[in-house]
This record gives C-alpha cells, sequence and structure tokens, in this order.
C-alpha cells in the first residue's frame, strides 16, 4: 500500500474520532441547560403547590375569624335576652339568633371542607417537595459527571490532535492540502474505503477500470461521484 494513503487512513480515522469527541464537548452547554430546565421546572412545581397551600392557610385564618365573630354575636344576642319586654320582641330575637347560628355552621363547615382539601395539598406540596430534593441530588451528580466527561474528552482530543499532526507532517503538502480541502466539504470524511466497486462514502458505483487501479493502493485516486480519496482493503478483511 502507498505510504501515503496509509497514513491518510490514519488520520481520517483520527480526524473522525476528533470529530466525534468535538461535537460531545460542543453539547456540553445544551446538556446544562437541559439539566438547568428539569431542576428549574421542579422549583417552580414547589412554588405552585406552596403558593396553593398559603393561600388555603389565609382562607382558613379568615374563616376561623369569621366564626369567631359570628361566635362573639351570638353570645352578645344571649345576653340581651333578658331585657326583651315583650313575647314578639323575645320570638324574634330568639330567630334572629338562630339566624346567626346557622350562619356560624355553614362557616364552620367550610372550615372542615377547607381542611380536608388542605391535606391534599399538604401532600402534593411534600411530593414536589421531595421530587425537587431527588431533583437538586440528581443535577448535582449529573453536573459532575458531564464536567468529568468533558475534561477526560479534552484530554483525549489533545492527544488525538498531537497524534495526528505528527503524522500529516509524513505526507506532501499538495495531498493533504487535499485532503483538508476534502474534509471539510464532505461532512468530516475525506477518506473511504472502496468496497465491490462501491465507494463507501457516497455509496455510487466505482467504474471497474477505476476500482481495479484503487485495489492496488498505490496512487491517490478519488471517486468519480463525490471525490472522496478511496483506497482498497481485501473484501473479506471486514473492517
Ligand atoms: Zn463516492
Amino acid at each position: 500500500m502507498l505510504e501515503e494513503i496509509g497514513l491518510l487512513k490514519e488520520i481520517q480515522s483520527l480526524d473522525s474520532e476528533v470529530i466525534r469527541i468535538k461535537l460531545l464537548i460542543e453539547k456540553t452547554p445544551k446538556t446544562v441547560s437541559e439539566y438547568d430546565k428539569a431542576l428549574n421546572a421542579a422549583k417552580s412545581d414547589v412554588a405552585l403547590k406552596r403558593a396553593v397551600v398559603d393561600k388555603a392557610i389565609k382562607q382558613r385564618k379568615d374563616l376561623e375569624l369569621l366564626a369567631e365573630e359570628k361566635n362573639e354575636r351570638i353570645i352578645k344576642m344571649k345576653g340581651r335576652i333578658n331585657d326583651l319586654k315583650s313575647n314578639k320582641e323575645y320570638k324574634t330575637h330568639l330567630k334572629e339568633i338562630e339566624q346567626v347560628e346557622r350562619e356560624k355552621r355553614h362557616v364552620e363547615d367550610d372550615i372542615l371542607n377547607l381542611m380536608e382539601q388542605m391535606e391534599t395539598y399538604d401532600k402534593a406540596l411534600k411530593k414536589s417537595e421531595l421530587a425537587l430534593t431527588k431533583e437538586e441530588s440528581h443535577y448535582n451528580e449529573k453536573l459532575s459527571y458531564l464536567n468529568k466527561e468533558k475534561a477526560i474528552s479534552e484530554k483525549e482530543l489533545e492527544g488525538l490532535i498531537a497524534k495526528r499532526n505528527k503524522l500529516s507532517k509524513e505526507i506532501s503538502k499538495e495531498i493533504y492540502d487535499k485532503y483538508i480541502k476534502l474534509l471539510s466539504k464532505k461532512h468530516g470524511i475525506a477518506v473511504v474505503r472502496a468496497v465491490s466497486e462501491i465507494c463507501c462514502g457516497c455509496n455510487m458505483s466505482i467504474p471497474p477500470q477505476l476500482f481495479v487501479e484503487v485495489m492496488k493502493n498505490d496512487r491517490i485516486l478519488t471517486c468519480p461521484q463525490c471525490g472522496r480519496i478511496l483506497w482498497y482493503e481485501n473484501e473479506n478483511n471486514n473492517k
């Protein structure tokens, strides 16, 4: 095999890895923002549930005050019973007391209903708070894992780039420039295998005569369809 084809093959495989790792590193901020989103959603959920609980607490206080007011009114009204002159006045007064008592019972029923609802609200809040606690610890774990992975990737990237730069010095400038141009034009894949008269870069046929030449691996040849540099490896060797 022409040495340059072998080198190009190797540089391509290193560059493919470089591209893969770069993409991985570039994805980090997006992943962090996804983690943030999940955490913020859990925080908003807790805030929402807490607002419902707080509103119910205030509502209950108001109702309790109202019941207290009614109660005081009843006591006052009952205290006036002995001051009443006529039977008619007495009857009217009793009716008024009954009315306020009914109102008080009504308020007390409302308090009971509200307290029942509050149990549900409390449960929902506790559930959301638990979910937030989990999300928070999960968030920190995920973030530290992500940063660790990123640091590993960056180190790996450094090594790969150094390796590919060293190899690239062994190729003629003309061929290397051609490779680099192809790499940027062909989405990171400039050197491809040719198998059974097919280019593995574009999956189009390679003319038989050209394929025979490619099989020799002794010249830099390109696919007539996609322009990528072709190399050949025995088809029984599945790699
Ligand atoms: Zn092709």
